[in-house]
């Protein structure tokens, strides 16, 4: 790792000396610049731990702009806890539906249920991360947000912001490589004083100023103290090494019948990512088999590092087309039910799609992407 810490910068060792008297200033600028310049988003509007707990379990994975209507739905729908943690699974999957990521959704619910099932809630990050679906990083930022419980958040933009400050060149070899090591740095510069507007006021600046791309660094509170913009390498910094991409390829069958209106869907069960959701079925086709099914279209879906290129097809001979709609996890849907049922985002894309030629006539146009 690549270490520099001249006397103006953010130190990277727990030294004493003059970059050790740049903490003070960093949280003062850092804190000043976050309350003048934060966004007005509903769970700092108005804090309460349920909000904090499902704008946190919302953010993994999906930005504030995408989430902030699913957010306003959920609040209406489940205003407090007691009212999510009662509800049917299926009607907390299909408010979720299109944010992905579902297993966030149910993992929610639990954490919920868990915390009303406590004499009080807990207040420390530790004790946070015996939660379902809560990890390090959403643990820090509840306990921190809601009780001042002094653990730094270390999420992307915490990374990116730290190993700017520091001037960090070297590669890391994982984001997880990248998290374990910026930690102590994080901890170091949190102002155990006021620990939950200050790892806002970080992950904010990363996420408005700081940002991956043409950094908004003239305008940047923490500019005096920053190593990277000094040394005109913000744009090289940090370096995460990417996991490749994984190309898999999934068949997945059309069987819309005309007469009746309906199409047969299959629920996901089990462990998967999208357990409690409908998707077209999938199936397994042999070279040889291909000839019995007709490609209805292809379409690209990233998950992570997966690209999973989904291939829509429907048997040439619907009529003799055996299926086992009497599995427990197939279901004959009428079409008109579908806006009820809970879809994942990218199929119920896919479906309004071929809906759409089948009953005009017109034939899918080849490859796209989700
Ligand atoms: S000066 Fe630029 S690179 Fe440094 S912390 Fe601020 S925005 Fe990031």
């Amino acid at each position: 790792m690549d270490r520099r810490s001249p006397s103006h910068a953010f130190p990277l060792e727990t030294t004493s000396g003059s970059s050790e008297s740049e903490v003070p200033e960093i949280r003062r600028n850092l804190l000043g610049w976050y309350s003048r310049s934060r966004r007005k988003l509903p769970w700092r509007e108005e804090p309460s731990l349920y909000g904090t707990i499902v704008s946190e379990f919302m953010l993994q994975q999906t930005q504030v702009k995408t989430m902030l209507p699913y957010y306003e739905r959920w609040m209406r729908q489940f205003p407090d806890p007691e009212s999510l943690a009662e509800s049917a699974e299926a009607e907390v999957m299909k408010l979720w539906q299109g944010l992905g990521y579902y297993s966030r959704a149910r993992n929610l619910q639990a954490a919920i249920r868990k915390l009303l099932s406590l004499p009080a809630p807990p207040r420390t990050a530790e004790e946070w991360e015996s939660f379902p679906g809560v990890g390090p990083y959403m643990a820090a930022a509840i306990a921190s947000i809601s009780f001042g419980d002094p653990t730094a958040v270390v999420d992307g933009n915490v990374i990116r912001v730290i190993s700017r400050l520091s001037g960090m060149k070297a590669p890391f070899s994982s984001n997880s490589q990248a998290v374990r090591f910026i930690r102590p740095f994080a901890s170091r510069l949190l102002d155990p004083s006021a620990p939950g507007d200050f790892n806002q006021a970080i992950m904010e600046l990363g996420a408005l100023v700081c940002t991956p791309r043409q950094a908004a660094c003239p305008k940047c509170p923490l500019q005096p103290n920053c190593l990277a913009f000094e040394t005109a390498e913000v744009e090289i910094i940090p370096s995460i090494q990417r996991a490749p991409t994984v190309d898999t390829k999934v068949f997945r069958l059309w069987l819309y019948d005309r007469t009746s209106d309906t199409l047969v869907l299959e629920l996901q069960q089990g462990k998967s990512r999208l357990s409690g959701l409908h998707e077209l079925p999938a199936i397994p086709i042999e070279p040889s088999d291909a000839p019995r099914f007709e490609s209805l279209m292809v379409r690209t879906r990233t998950i992570g590092n997966n690209r999973i290129k989904e291939h829509i097809v429907q048997p040439v001979d619907a009529f003799n087309f055996r299926t086992n709609e009497n599995h427990e996890t197939l279901h004959r849907i009428p079409v008109a039910d579908l806006e009820s049922v809970a879809i994942s985002g990218p199929h119920r894309k896919w479906i309004r799609e071929l809906l759409k030629i089948q009953t005009s006539g017109f034939r899918a146009s080849g490859e796209g992407s989700c």
